[in-house]
């Protein structure tokens, strides 16, 4: 299949990132976008699909709100169109659960019709002639070939599980990562013990999923991390003025060294563990200590350090470094789940046009203010890479709208869907009119 004529860009990969860009992109004419993801049809996190595990973000975050709250693919459109506006009212149902989200996707994703799926993109490189980009690679069941031609790009193909390097990838690759965590829950809990390791939002939901039928499938069950504390995450209304336009923009301009020490001091928020789901695992253990129930520990500091599959058995060898006491503790267990997150991984198409982008000294995207990579800033975009750029708006549903409507400014010279002046209430840095007169340049920040 070739398109000899170029579009205007080409979106690789169909998450809820450039989900949204499809939908804010649809009203406007003249715009000739294309959007391909190698998923047979749209789906979010299939693997942790858990009963009762919600979005973190309230229902506004969908995927249009945010930028036009008037459009077609907002989530209350949704409920209208499927009859179900009242019992969402009186429901009352702020924060919609993941399965529901997924099925809004799908219905969104059902109406576009510059969406493609079944379509995994190989290969990409630069056509000076055009001038513009060739995207390629296989479509459909019977994996045929397919061509197209854009004027730009944007890149929005998501995380993939991470599992620690201490575990070696011969054995990685039988390991359990909660992105598969439902599709290899029932073998789990065959076994005797089980251990999860890690922490954050994904490890807890497992925790605790697997702590309800502990009893009844008879395991033992641990959940390491090798934090300090099992941390709530934080969710306070002053502290979610972090996650706006205003403040991504303040920390972009950040030097590099303050980017990192902040997002570290920011792990609470972007990293914990959501309030109610803490009291559920805390109420589930209380209740089962009176009825005698197999252990079920929690087990803070210990970090990892070595991980490998005993062949004879099938059980997993587990080395960890205690980060307070300087001990080190061996343990084995039957079944291992990873909680231990997701990294961008460059793909391989990315070595066509290598040569195009701009690379930091580590060699990650170095994004502009706008999410550009290319060297004039106005080619090859991407959604969700910049975390040590932009900080912790980067993964967040809620900040969607808001590059979406920044990148579409970028994509069409038009600012279509413009933001706010101002989202928050304090102020990142003394404003002109703040009454805080700056007195002398003290050099590099402390
Ligand atoms: C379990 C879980 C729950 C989360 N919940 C929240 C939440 O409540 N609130 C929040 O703000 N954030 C949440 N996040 C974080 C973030 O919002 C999600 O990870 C989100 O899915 C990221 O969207 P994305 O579009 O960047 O990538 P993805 O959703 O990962 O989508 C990327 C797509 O690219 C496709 N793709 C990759 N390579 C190619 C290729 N070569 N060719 C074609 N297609 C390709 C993939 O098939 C995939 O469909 C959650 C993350 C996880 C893991």
């Amino acid at each position: 299949m070739a398109d000899d004529h170029p579009y205007d860009f080409i979106a690789v990969g169909v998450g809820p990132f450039n989900l949204g860009l499809a939908c804010l992109t649809t009203p406007l004419g003249g715009v000739r976008s294309l959007f391909l993801d190698q998923k047979t049809e749209f789906s979010w996190h299939p693997g942790m699909m858990l009963n009762g595990t919600t979005l973190q973000n309230p229902f506004l975050a969908d995927l249009v709100s945010m930028a036009d709250p008037t459009s077609r693919f907002s989530y209350l459109n949704y409920c209208k169109q499927q009859g179900r506006l009242y019992t969402y009212y009186i429901r009352e149902n702020w924060y919609l659960s993941r399965s529901e989200f997924d099925r809004y996707c799908k219905w969104v994703a059902a109406q576009l019709d510059n969406v493609r799926f079944h379509h995994h993109v190989q290969e990409i490189w630069h056509d000076p002639a055009l001038p513009g980009y060739v995207v390629s690679g296989v479509y459909g069941p019977e994996n045929r070939t397919f061509q197209f031609r854009s004027k730009r790009l944007v890149l929005g193909i998501g995380s993939v599980p991470h599992i620690p390097e201490c575990c070696c990838p011969a054995d990685a690759s039988r390991a359990i990562h909660t992105a598969n965590y439902l599709a290899n829950k029932d073998a789990l809990q065959q076994c005797g013990n089980i251990t999860v390791i890690g922490s954050g939002q994904s490890g807890a939901e497992v925790y605790q999923d697997l702590l309800q039928d502990s009893e009844r499938h008879g395991y033992t069950l641990n959940w390491v991390t090798r934090a300090q504390r099992f941390f709530q995450m934080e969710s306070a209304r002053l502290t979610l003025e972090l996650i706006t336009p205003d403040y991504g923009n303040y920390f972009y301009e950040l030097p590099t060294e303050v980017k990192a020490r902040t997002l570290d001091d920011q792990r609470s928020i972007y990293n914990g563990i959501n309030h109610s789901l803490i009291e559920n695992i805390y109420d589930t253990l209380d209740e089962r200590r009176h009825r005698a129930a197999l252990p079920a520990r929690l087990l803070t500091n210990l970090a990892l350090s070595q991980c490998e599959r005993v062949p004879e058995s099938g059980k997993w060898a587990l080395q960890f470094e205690h980060a307070q006491l300087g001990q080190t503790y061996r343990h084995v267990t039957d079944g291992l789940v990873f909680a231990t997150g997701y990294r961008y991984q460059l793909p391989s198409f990315i070595e066509g046009i290598r040569h195009c982008i701009r690379w930091d000294t580590t060699g990650r995207y170095a994004p502009s203010k706008n999410w550009a990579v290319d060297h004039e800033n106005r080619d090859i975009f991407v959604q969700n890479v910049g975390l040590q750029s932009h900080g912790i708006t980067n993964p967040d549903l809620g900040l969607a709208c808001y590059r979406n409507s920044r990148l579409i400014f970028e994509l069409t010279g038009r600012d279509f869907y413009p933001c706010e002046a101002r989202t928050v209430f304090q102020d990142f840095a003394p404003g002109a009119d703040s009454g805080f007169v700056q007195v002398e340049h003290k050099g590099s920040p402390q």
